[in-house]
């Protein structure tokens, strides 16, 4: 006889969605979560002069219905990202403003671009979003990178420069360091690419009043400290027909049922008794998390907007290669949000944060006129360094990967069920992906609780 029916480890919006189901379905539930808060990848700081920013994930589209749910349900407000005026793209040192759909490019990379961003979408079509290692072409599509794959099929220098800053903004990854397939799942998994790179109708479309790790808090909130474990982390799982035991930081559970909402690559860092299928553990050897360093450049006042600008930018030139403006509602201040991404990561991660500063400020200069070379304030998170999240926005699939291994990806091992934005084949990667692999994880345990009469 187990201590409860279900142990959740991981207490971001996966965990405590997959909590909340099975708490209201009347199991008994506990938490474990490793961090000494909750929320994960979610995580709010505070500028100098009180203005909440988000350092973790942020913006919530239209189409992200299920973490849009629960923001209402948890009383939670939503206000549009600023988006009102020009964009401007750096490129080869000239700054280009544009109001319409051409990124700032020229006629002819604009033209390459589009005609390569529909050949992708007639591509992603063919993809299964459940089974993308069944879909049509999947061999083809997951031996080639996304890197091979562009190079084929443009020579357009300019085009593959806006590639090649694109695809680490949405995946804090190179070009060459995913699969194709992947890549077509993901776009597939969002609805297209205008709407994963959009802000108005687009992935950047809101953002929540207080940043959006509130979600996650008011989520504990509810269930309660008797469910949800702090300092907890867990280091191993041992399994067997009769359920599980979790062991962590502080002592032992026993549950029917183990959901592991971990990233991947952290979850194949526990030890699991007896060891997992070699096709799960090889999985979770094959999904590296992405490399990011968020920065919030705070202003005296937004002064772009003054120059008729939304504060979106795209430098193809700097190793800060995207801004958006991140200001508070009331436009009390100027905050521009930007990330330092993939390669761009990695090196600025070897950097001192004055140094980081300073570079990141040089390019807003660049970008924004000579009133960005005076921030009143900079912070900046390192998701890198994070021991309990080991990178961001998220987990990747190189070439191969899904073919020879999707398949583990959230398939039950035993007692233990896999959860968290990775495993959602609906905005994969994505907060409303955690939320829906969080009921979807309950879901499963829950029939097999309610089919064993264990509970
Ligand atoms: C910089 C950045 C920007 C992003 N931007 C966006 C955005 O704008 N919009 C969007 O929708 N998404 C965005 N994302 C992605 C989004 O934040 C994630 O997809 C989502 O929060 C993942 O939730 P999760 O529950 O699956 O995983 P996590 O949030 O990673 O939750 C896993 C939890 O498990 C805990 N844990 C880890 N190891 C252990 C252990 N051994 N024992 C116990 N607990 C453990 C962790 O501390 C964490 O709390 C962004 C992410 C980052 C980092």
């Amino acid at each position: 006889m187990t201590e409860i029916d279900v142990v959740v480890i991981g207490a971001g919006l996966a965990g405590l969605t997959a909590a909340r189901a099975l708490h209201a379905a009347g199991r008994r539930v506990r938490v474990l979560e490793a961090r000494d808060r909750v929320a994960g990848r979610n995580h709010g700081d505070t500028l100098s002069n009180g203005v909440p920013v988000e350092m973790g994930g942020q913006w919530i589209g239209q189409t992200q219905t299920e973490v849009l749910k629960l923001v209402e349900q948890l009383g939670l407000k939503t206000f549009a990202t600023y988006d009102n005026g020009e964009a401007v793209t750096l490129y080869n040192s000239t700054l280009t403003r544009y109001g319409d759909e051409t990124f700032g490019l020229s006629d002819a990379a604009a033209e390459e671009v589009g005609r390569l961003q529909a050949a992708l979408e007639a591509l992603a079509e063919t993809v299964s979003l459940s089974s993308p290692w069944a879909s049509a072409q999947a061999s083809e599509l997951d031996r080639q990178t996304v890197d091979e794959w562009f190079r084929t099929n443009t020579d357009n220098p300019e085009a593959l420069a806006f590639w090649d800053a694109v695809v680490p903004a949405l995946f804090s990854a190179e070009t060459a360091e995913m699969s194709l397939l992947h890549f077509l799942f993901y776009i597939k998994s969002a609805g297209m690419l205008d709407i994963l790179v959009g802000v108005t109708g687009g992935a950047q479309e809101l953002r929540v009043v207080g940043g959006t790790h509130q979600i996650s808090e008011r989520l504990a909130a509810e269930l309660g400290d008797d469910i949800v474990t702090l300092d907890a982390p867990v280091h191993a799982i041992t399994h067997g027909d009769d359920g599980v035991r979790v062991d962590f930081s502080r002592g032992s559970i026993t549950a029917a049922y183990a959901i592991v909402t971990i990233p991947p690559t952290l979850a194949g860092r526990l030890r699991y008794k007896p060891a997992l299928p070699a096709a799960r553990d090889g999985l979770t050897q094959q999904i590296p998390m992405g490399s990011v360093i968020k920065i919030q450049v705070a202003y005296s006042t937004p002064f772009w907007r003054d120059a008729g600008l939304s504060g979106f930018a795209f430098s193809l030139d700097d190793p800060l290669s995207i801004t958006l403006d991140n200001s508070p509602p009331d436009g009390s201040c100027g905050v521009i949000v930007a990330f330092f991404e993939g390669a761009h990561a990695r090196i600025a991660g070897r950097w001192s944060q004055e140094e980081r500063r300073a570079s990141a400020v040089a390019t807003l200069t660049k970008l924004f006129g000579t009133q960005a070379a005076d921030p009143i304030d900079y912070l900046e998170q390192n998701w890198m360094e994070e021991e309990y999240t080991r990178g961001c926005y998220g987990g990747r699939l190189g070439a191969g990967v899904w073919t020879q291994y999707g398949a583990a990806l959230s398939e039950p091992v035993g007692r233990i069920h896999w959860a968290g934005a990775e495993t959602s084949d609906v905005w994969n990667g994505y907060m409303d992906g955690a939320v829906r692999s969080g009921h979807r994880a309950a879901a499963e345990v829950g029939a097999r609780l309610d089919s064993r009469g264990e509970s």
